[in-house]
């Protein structure tokens, strides 16, 4: 198959810098991108969207992950484009973000300032000086400063009505929608802009491409009438693999650091700031150089971390997902989700902050059906949300689930969906785990329709009784434990229903069905303070049981998996000896599909 890097579209393939002369500031333009950028050209929409700026417009840039969003405002900054330059605000929702681009802007020699809520009062009265003098070309605040600092919002607007206020740039603007995956309530305002200075151009840029999210965007910012700029969301160079959760992962991970990528970056998402800890501690016992960040530490430990792992003091770093927005460094080679993400959107950011370089790279997901129930019930006791929020979260972790246990689609195919661009999964040329799997594996689909009826009459006759999804299991393959004796569970409609169904299956077909909302897990606290997750009839339950609606599912060929199964790389006896024993026997998952595993291929 082609050489990935070849393919992306934002390292090849520059738009000459000279082509385009028919603006007035195109020459100013091309100079400013060679002699501050220092750059060869210009990547895909990067040109158009500045122009669009520069003439006025309200522009909206959806560009993934390392596309090269800030330079579509950073350099129309410093453009004069015939009339006086003025200052351009950013606002930026983290302020490790912010500080990050003003320090690599003060390195070009532009003249750059942030105001956030850190700073002490002489910076800012210093900031705030540069900035009426008409000295800055670029000034980033944080949403909540311009809430709450009555001074910055009058500076604001004298600059305005003095003419120096060039334009409004929102970065990260999905944040404005509550039905991104990281609503921030400060960004609603912003759009205000709009309604108080129309003149002044706004331009809005996220990497979340999400339909609804983007018309939210564009109607709470004012600026529904906007030039759009956006391009496929596909990242070429990116394999993207599922992995069962039961095997040994810190082995595989060591294996990974010290074999495949020997001296190269990576990222471990981890899901708690104890995860974190715990995770990088056993990867040190393991001799890897890996350190934590998270939003526990101060400030300044966090941005000592940051740099030693972009200096590469820390070959991979273990972070919550507030690490790595707007954090530049192009040779990430591999970025591990230890846990399983909350959605999709926040899933496919932070698997691109791999490989911005365009050279191969790798994005593996560590699954356990038992992460989403956890999850899920963090989520139902969570007291700082309400309902709709809950229902929402629910409704974006099903999304991660359906992904997860979905084996044979493309990953791509998937993913890009969730963001409505039509991917084929021919172009994926095997940098997916299904893609791969297909080429040895057989799949047929099977009619589950009977099955899940069964379930749901199970599941309605004993949920009054608060049973776990392995009671309910137990249940309907026929079980005679004693708990199911006791509590005449072997007497109701769908006992025994599923024994030919083999148990491997049958998990799958339950996960799958709690993806699809026909089952649902709840958490209940009970007395002593413990919640216990235990499973009921989801919201499409009744309905399909009354319906005609038909449930496939896609399963592995017993026989030609089997037959052709790949074996399995061997993981470095090294690793194995020295990293904590697998408590699982032979596991039942690893036989479940027998699915082989597979890394990325270089080049
Ligand atoms: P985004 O905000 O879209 O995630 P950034 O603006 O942080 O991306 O840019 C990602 C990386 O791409 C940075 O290292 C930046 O210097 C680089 N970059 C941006 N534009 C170009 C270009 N035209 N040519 C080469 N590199 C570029
Ligand atoms: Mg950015
Ligand atoms: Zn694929």
């Amino acid at each position: 198959y082609p050489n990935p890097a070849k393919q992306m579209a934002h390292t090849g393939d520059y738009d000459s810098c000279n082509a385009e002369m028919r603006y007035e500031w195109s020459r100013e333009a091309c100079a400013v991108l060679r002699n501050v950028f220092k750059l060869p050209g210009f990547r895909h929409n990067q040109l158009e969207a500045i122009n669009a700026t520069l003439s006025g417009k309200d522009v909206f840039v959806l560009m993934p992950t390392g596309g090269g969003k800030s330079l579509c405002y950073q350099l129309p900054a410093l453009v004069y484009g015939g009339k006086t330059k003025g200052t351009t605000i950013v606002i930026s929702p983290l302020i490790s973000l912010m500080q990050d681009q003003v320090e690599h802007l003060l390195e070009k020699g532009i003249k750059a300032a942030m105001v956030s809520s850190r700073g002490d009062a002489g910076e800012r009265r210093n900031t705030f000086q540069q900035l009426k003098s008409g000295d800055l070309s670029l000034l980033y605040v944080s949403p909540e400063m311009l809430t709450t600092n009555s001074q910055l919002r009058n500076v604001i607007s004298s600059l305005y009505h003095r003419d120096c206020l060039a334009r409004i740039v929102i970065d990260e603007a999905h944040c404005v929608s509550s039905w991104g995956h990281d609503f921030r309530p400060d960004y609603k305002q912003l759009g205000q802009f709009k309604k108080d200075y129309p003149n002044v151009p706004l331009m809005a840029l996220t990497a979340t491409a999400n339909e609804r999210v983007r018309l939210d965007v564009g109607f709470n910012l004012n600026i529904t009438g906007c030039a759009l700029f956006t391009q496929s969301f596909n990242r070429p160079n990116l394999y993207y693999e599922v992995r069962d959760k039961q095997r040994d992962v810190l082995a595989e991970i060591k294996e990974l650091m010290k074999v495949k990528y020997p001296g190269k970056s990576g990222i471990i998402y981890c899901h708690s700031k104890n995860s974190c800890e715990e995770t990088a501690t056993k990867l040190n016992r393991l001799g890897l150089k890996v350190t934590y960040y998270h939003a526990g530490m101060d400030p300044e430990e966090r941005l000592h971390v940051q740099i030693g792992w972009q200096e590469g003091r820390y070959q991979a770093i273990c972070a919550t997902v507030a690490f790595g927005m707007g954090i530049d460094k192009a040779d990430v080679r591999f970025v591990v989700h230890y846990t399983l993400p909350r959605n999709l959107e926040g899933y496919y950011q932070e698997t691109g902050r791999a490989g911005r370089d365009g050279l191969p790279s790798e994005c593996i997901l560590y699954y356990a059906y038992r992460d989403a129930t956890s999850i899920m019930t963090m989520i139902d006791r969570d007291k700082d949300i309400d309902y709709d929020t809950k229902e929402k979260q629910r409704t974006f972790l099903k999304q991660v689930l359906q992904y997860c246990e979905n084996q044979t689609d493309c990953r791509r195919h998937q993913v890009l969906q969730y963001f409505n661009e039509k991917f084929d999964s021919k172009n994926c040329h095997n940098q997916c785990d299904n893609c791969r799997i297909a080429t040895v594996c057989e799949f047929e689909t099977r009619d589950i329709t009977g099955i899940t009826k069964d379930i749901i009459r199970t599941i309605l006759a004993i949920q009054d009784d608060n049973v776990t999804m392995l009671h309910c299991m137990d249940v309907f393959r026929g079980a005679k434990t004693a708990k199911i004796q006791s509590a005449g569970h072997n007497n109701v409609p769908g006992y025994a229903a599923g024994k030919d169904v083999e148990r491997t299956d049958m998990e799958r077909i339950f996960h799958h069905l709690v993806a699809q909302s026909i089952l649902k897990e709840s958490a209940i606290v009970n007395k002593s303070g413990y919640a216990s997750s235990y499973l009921r009839a989801g919201s499409r339950a009744v309905g399909l049981l009354s319906g005609t609606e038909k449930l496939t599912l896609a399963f592995i060929k017993n026989g030609a998996a089997k037959k052709s199964k790949p074996t399995p790389k061997p993981v470095n006896s090294a690793s194995k000896s020295s990293a904590p024993k697998s408590k699982t026997k032979p596991t039942k998952t690893a036989s479940k599909t027998g699915r082989p595993r597979f890394g990325v291929s270089k080049g």
